[in-house]
């Protein structure tokens, strides 16, 4: 996976942080976004939910298989997410990750001032909104007075493993995010039980071969079952219940923490609360810039509705390209905009890293 340039909590803290553009959701169309406005010279931030980029690619079906893009016979869906990457790398944009956009404010000069969950603001000419289904939840555990405990001792993501060394640790679930922390902190944590109600798990076989090996040598335990309560005062947990899935059995199980790994769903969320016409739950955009009611905010990709509109990532492409054009002439109006090809533009080569060194300077 490519690198990316990630702002550290006191540039969060300080002032606005002024772009050009600011992409909203980096899943393959916002990423493929990031190259067609670099082509025309245009910078942009982008900014997602989920703490690495590929939307429903990277999160929903990686392994998988995609028969439908055009020159690549097959390709796996987190190889396209790299391939976009690597394609968009010669821009530099500046990724803003694990943090959902909660704001999108025009300000009076046209511009426009986002905002995210962890306190990060942008100042924007133009945005595009490539939310796709909406912002990436995790599944939260379903229990009563779970608020309490949740960001104290209960998470849906580990942010520093180190925090689980030497606790007692419970981990609920039953795929590769659940088995793969099992197998890494099992060694680590005082204790540390796997809790996940069928016994067919959707994990990596190795990695799930590994869990058992612990559980035999007795570094960890695995309960076939579910949590139905958990017990600790003011959000520091104490220990768990857990009942096994015929419900005769239950078991009061030390846990200090809990991770939590139900995967995660769609919320369309803030997006729909920036007013913005919608239409069956998707913003409804021209097909000549793909902008939504309000100039200077572009829509494209899953989230965005037209006559005829398919929920395809090629549909996704081609909408990138003629929004890059049409941000292009929102910021620069005076602009001449012409069409240049990158197999003869100095400048697009240029961009791309491509022209030599000693090449004549090149200017649109
Ligand atoms: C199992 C499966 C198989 C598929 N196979 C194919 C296929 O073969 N061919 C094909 O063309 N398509 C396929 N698709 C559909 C394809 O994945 C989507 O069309 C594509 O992912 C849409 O891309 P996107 O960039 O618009 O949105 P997404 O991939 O959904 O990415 C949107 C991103 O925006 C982020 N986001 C949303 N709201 C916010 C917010 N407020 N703040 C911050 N971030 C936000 C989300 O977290 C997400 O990462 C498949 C889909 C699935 C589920």
């Amino acid at each position: 996976m490519s690198e990316h340039i990630a702002l550290t909590s006191a540039e969060r803290a300080s002032a606005p942080v002024v772009a050009e553009t600011v992409i909203i959701g980096a899943g393959p169309c916002g990423l493929f976004q990031i190259f067609e406005l670099g082509l025309l010279g245009i910078s942009a931030h982008i900014i997602d939910s989920l703490a690495q980029p590929g939307g429903q690619c990277t999160e929903l079906y990686p392994d998988k298989p995609i028969y439908d893009i055009p020159a690549l016979p097959v390709c796996g869906a987190q190889e396209l997410i790299d391939r976009l990457l690597e394609q968009a790398k010669p821009f530099h944009a500046t990724f803003h990750l694990g943090q959902e956009v909660t704001e999108l404010t025009p300000l009076p000069d046209g511009k426009f001032e986002i905002a995210t969950v962890l306190g990060t603001r942008l100042i924007a000419g133009a945005v595009v909104i490539a939310a796709g289904v909406g912002s990436f939840q995790p599944r939260r555990l379903a229990l009563p007075g779970i608020e309490a405990f949740e960001g104290k001792s209960v998470h849906y993501r580990v942010r520093s493993a180190s925090d689980y060394h030497g606790r007692d640790l419970l981990i609920c679930g039953g795929g590769d995010s659940a088995l793969d922390w099992t197998v890494a902190l099992a060694e680590k944590a005082r204790s540390l039980t796997l809790v996940h109600r069928r016994s067919e798990f959707r994990a990596a076989p190795a990695t799930v071969a590994r869990m058992r090996e612990l559980v035999a040598a007795g570094k960890m335990q695995h309960i076939e079952g579910q949590v139905v309560a958990l017990h600790g005062e003011t959000g520091r947990l104490d220990h768990a219940v857990v009942q096994s899935n015929n419900g005769e059995t239950t078991f009061n199980v030390p846990a200090e923490q809990c991770l939590v790994f139900y995967g995660l769903h769609p919320k369309l969320g803030p997006v729909a609360e920036w007013g913005l016409a919608l239409e069956r739950k998707a913003l409804r955009v021209d097909t000549e810039k793909f902008q939504t009611s309000v100039p200077g905010i572009f829509a494209i990709g899953d989230i965005n509705t037209y006559p005829g509109k398919k929920k395809l990532i090629l549909s996704g492409f081609h909408e990138a390209a003629l929004t890059a054009f049409a941000i292009q002439h929102h910021l620069f109006p005076e602009k001449r905009q012409f069409l240049q090809y990158t197999t003869t533009s100095p400048i697009m080569q240029k961009r791309l890293g491509l022209a030599p060194a000693d090449a004549p300077v090149v200017t649109e």
